[in-house]
């Protein structure tokens, strides 16, 4: 794969949940993280939850506009993992998400994977 940054470029693809209850945090935090205008964002049913299609964005991502992060955010009471997702610890919950098939497919990307608590505290998981 060539690593030429492509003309339109942006620095991060972020995954989030759809859940309503996030929305007031993400949109905040993402700005400060990335900037106004310097990110991909897709917005899925448990986030990582269906790594394939996760894995399609961040192909995509990079294709068109170069990213050099992705950052993943699961969170507190998802309910697209059912009754068993509340038991998950937030370490567990990653533990099948796209994050080393992303980095085994792009060693060059970074990353990152946080988990937002419903009273909107990010907590870095790593
Ligand atoms: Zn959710």
């Amino acid at each position: 794969m060539s690593t030429k940054k492509p003309i339109i470029h942006c620095d991060a693809l972020v995954v989030h949940c759809m859940d309503y209850r996030l929305q007031k945090y993400l949109q905040p935090w993402i700005t400060v993280r990335f900037g106004y205008d310097n990110f991909d964002i897709i917005s899925l049913a448990g986030s990582v939850h269906d790594y394939e299609m996760v894995l399609k964005y961040v192909q995509l991502a990079v294709r068109i506009h170069g990213i050099d992060t992705v950052c993943l955010i699961n969170h507190e009471d998802c309910r697209a993992y059912g009754r068993e997702g509340n038991l998950q610890t937030p370490q567990t919950r990653f533990a099948e998400t796209p994050q080393n098939k992303i980095t085994a497919l792009f060693p060059d990307l970074k990353v990152e994977t946080f988990y937002l608590h419903l009273d909107g505290t990010f907590e870095s998981i790593s």
